[in-house]
Formats: C-alpha cells, structure tokens, sequence
C-alpha cells in the first residue's frame, strides 16, 4: 500500500450509541491496528436539529469504555482538526463556493413540492424517479425570475454522465449506472451543508485511504466517487479516492435489519447488563467477520492481528443475543481473580451493595468469594444477586419469602437447632470439615435428605434457594453471621 492507512470512524450524534456502531468502529480500528494506520474518530454532528451534546458526551464515553481508542479526534486532537464537523463550517462553505464556481454543482431552484410531483410523474411513465436535472442549464432570465420570487436555491452536484464503478472491498467489483444516480442536493437552501458534502469533504481532507462502513450507506458511495473526482480538479484534498468497504447488515429478530432503534441495539442495555467490553467486541467481531479455523474466542489484538479484509463477508450476519452472552461468560471466566472482582466491584457499587469506596475487609472478602461464581457468571449483572449476601449488614439481610416457602419447613427445626450448635463447637470453621461434619450429624446420624436439608440451610445462611457454593459461602461468612442467620430463622 502506497499511502498510510488512515480508517475513519464518523457518528452522529444521535440517541443512544447502538450495536451496529460499534461493529463499524471495531472493524475500522481493527483494520487500521492490522496496518499499522491511523484510527480517525470524526463527530458528524452538522444537523442541529438532531445532534445532543449528551449523545456525543454517550459515544466519547463508548468508545473508552470499549477501549476502541483513536489515534485522531475529540480530545486527542490531531493534524487534520478539528474533528467536529460543527466547527469546519466555513471549510464547507468555501468547499462548496468552488464547487459552485467551478462548474461541479449548480443551483436548483425547484421546491420540494415540484421535485416530488415530477417524481410521481416519472414513476407514473415507469422511469426511475429521481431529480431531472430541470435547473442544470438555466438561462439567466429564468433564474432573474426564480429570484423575483424570492426562491433560495439549494446546491445541487452535477453528476457526470457515465457509470460509477469500483471494487468494492467486501462485495467486489460494483458499478451503478448513470441514470441511477441523479444530480444530489449538497447544500440546503438556507445554506446548511448536507452529509453528502461534508463526509466526502473531511475524507479528502483527512486523507482518509478506506472507508469501511454499513451497507446501508452503499448508494451514496457513486455519488461520493464522482464528488471525489471534482475534489480533484479544484484541489480539495491530496486526491486520494478512498477504497470502500461495506459490512454486512446485522439482522435481528425475526429475520428483519436490526435498527438502532429497536432496544436490543443499544449499547448502553449491554453496558448496564454487565457485558464485558472484550465478550462484547469478541462477539461484534463475529458478525460479518471471521477468524479462521473456526476460532471464535479472541482477543480485539489478536482480531487486529488477523484481520485479513478479505475474509470480511458479504452476506447479512445475524445478531444472536445467546451466543453473544456464552462468548461474554467465556470472557468472564478468562479473567484473574483480582480482575474479575475488580469488575464486580464496581457492580456492587452500582447496585449500592458496597459502598463507593469499599474496606480493605470489604475487598478482601469479594476476592475470596470471586472463584464461587467466577464459572456460573454469565454477565455481570448477575453479581450483585449472587453476592449480596456476603456484604448486607444482619439488620439489611432477608430471607427470599418465596425461596423460604416450601424449604424452611417446621420439621426442620430440630435439625436447624443442632446445626447450630454443630457450627458453635466445630473447632475449624472450613469448608471440608463443615461438609463432613453437617453431613455426618444431618444426614448420617438424623436420616435427612442432603438436598432437603441443605437446601434448608442455604435459605437460611444465603437468603436464596440458588446460591453460590454453601460450604465454601459459609467459610467466607465465618462462623458468627452463619450461626446468627440460621438463628434468625429459628425465632422466627
Ligand atoms: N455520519 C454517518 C453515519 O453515521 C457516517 C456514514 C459514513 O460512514 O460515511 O451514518
Ligand atoms: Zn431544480
């Protein structure tokens, strides 16, 4: 490759940061880490209308969160700023200005209400409906008219008459004829700049070789080629057309395109359910990407490491939230210790089960109960029910009603009493001696069922029917908040 790589990654701001975003950004970051490029983070946030400064605030945050970190952009800056298209409005101006002068686009007149009633008429003549090029050769009385009506033209490019062909990095060879791409709007009349000058112009400027993105963005491509090449003759950039790569769609449920506003996309859900950033990016990988022999458990280095565009596929790729969470539980069960309660602390935290600042006895005793849940986690979300009982007070600690219904039973009572007792004298409170212990005194010499039994004591010490491990649960606890929690029960 001649020219550097320089990868671009260009949301709006707009609602929530979704799924398929962070696909696009994975796969620009990968491909650029694989080239040894530059990873452009641009805000494409010229519509005011529908730009929030709490949604770019959502995808800055994202995008740490997700430690897709960029080479270039907001906060980071970089030769080709800034990086707001907000603040390259007069750079799209005067793009425009020589456009304009230049011949490549002209002004259009037409209202929308005319440019849509000729559409129907196209349509009704069985031709493609699309702009018909009314105001390309105006005369000057016809435009002295237009002004007497006081109409603002919009700025229109004029496409040249040919075919647009390229070789599309995932799909191959494309083209699309002329007559499909008729003249398109650049500037608003009321002179906002549209997404169809101001991307391909912060493209030229930031010298940006490929643009990986959605194919869903596959018909601006010709116009954008044919922009590029009028870039050229008026010296807008160095005169590099990018190579272009569309992802495949991300299909949802019920086979339909998964869109940014169905509630499954947003990243935010993910974030709150406790997916890991590296379960979650391992599975966007997946979607349209493939590691090779059939590995499906990797690293975001070792994507970039291996990502080869070509194995990029064409075909829609269907997001499925299962596999999503077993590959973010295989992730889970990867980390260290340390590490993992490190993460759960934090989840602990959220959910006001330990404070913002935990105690060193606090830390200590999440480390050792980290290794109990560390093989059933699927996400994170699933720590504080887990694990709250190892950390609420005796006053704050409750016995689930409907987990105690059926297995806090009144017969047990004997049996609860001498566990107490049991536990009083034991003189190691572990998990191997209170196995066998309990288990000779309840099963062996009292005849209970284990599971009757023990279930009955893991409602007591944990509160839940389903619970982390009991007797390594009741070494974590120690011997005075075991005792006291079955006492509890037996008074009431
Ligand atoms: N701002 C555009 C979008 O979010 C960028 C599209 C592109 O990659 O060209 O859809
Ligand atoms: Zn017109």
């Amino acid at each position: 490759m001649s020219n550097k790589v320089r990868v671009r990654f260009c949301p709006s701001p707009t609602g929530d940061p979704h799924v398929g975003m962070v696909r696009t950004a994975l796969f620009n970051w990968a491909f650029a880490k694989h080239n040894n490029g530059t990873f452009v983070f641009r805000i494409e946030d010229t519509d005011t209308s529908r730009d929030s400064e709490e949604s770019y605030q959502a995808l800055l945050d994202s995008m740490r969160w997700l430690g897709l970190n960029w080479d270039e952009g907001p906060e980071v800056g970089g030769p080709f700023g800034p990086y707001r298209q907000s603040e390259r409005m007069d750079i799209y101006k005067d793009v425009a200005k020589k456009l304009y002068e230049k011949g490549f686009a002209y002004h259009c007149y037409c209202t929308q209400e005319e440019v849509e009633e000729r559409r129907k008429a196209q349509k009704e003549k069985g031709q493609t409906p699309g702009y018909d090029a009314h105001c390309r050769e105006l005369t000057d009385s016809q435009i002295a008219e237009f002004k007497c009506k006081n109409r603002e033209p919009v700025l229109r490019f004029r496409m040249p008459s040919k075919t647009i062909s390229w070789n599309d990095l995932v799909r191959g060879e494309l083209s699309f004829k002329h007559e499909h791409i008729p003249d398109y709007v650049l500037v608003r009349a009321n002179g906002d700049p549209l997404y169809t000058l101001v991307n391909p112009t912060d493209d030229a400027l930031m010298e940006i070789t490929h643009v990986l993105r959605g194919e869903d963005l596959l018909s601006s491509t010709p116009r954008q080629i044919a922009l590029y090449e009028a870039f050229k003759e008026i010296g807008v950039g160095k005169g590099i057309t990018p190579d272009f790569g569309h992802l495949p769609y991300v299909m949802g449920e019920g086979n339909k395109k998964l869109s940014k506003r169905d509630p499954e996309s947003s990243l935010l859900l993910y974030r709150r359910e406790g997916f890991l950033p590296e379960g979650l990016l391992n599975y966007l990988a997946l979607l349209g990407w493939s590691f090779g022999n059939d590995i499906e458990f990797f690293s975001m280095q070792e994507m970039a490491d291996n990502f080869e565009i070509s194995r990029v596929s064409a075909n829609p790729a269907r997001f499925d939230i299962k596999k999503c969470t077993a590959i973010n539980a295989d992730w889970i069960r990867k980390l260290s210790v340390p590490e993992l309660a490190n993460r759960m602390e934090k989840q602990l935290i959220d959910s006001k089960i330990l404070p913002n600042s935990p105690s060193p006895e606090q830390k200590e005793l999440l480390i050792s109960a980290t290794p109990l849940v560390q093989e059933r986690l699927e996400t994170l979300s699933q720590v504080p029910g887990m694990l709250s009982f190892f950390f609420v007070s005796e006053s704050e600690f409750v016995v689930d009603k409907e987990d105690a219904k059926n297995t806090l039973t009144q017969d047990l009572l004997p049996a609860l009493e001498k566990s107490v007792k049991l536990l009083r004298d034991i003189p190691e409170f572990k998990t191997q001696s209170l196995h066998d212990e309990l288990n000779k005194l309840l099963v062996t010499e009292m005849g209970l069922k284990p599971r009757v039994i023990f279930t009955a004591l893991r409602v007591a010490v944990t509160g839940r029917k389903v619970s982390p491990p009991l007797f390594e649960s009741m070494e974590i606890m120690g011997r005075d908040k075991v005792i006291s929690r079955i006492e509890k029960c037996l008074k009431k």
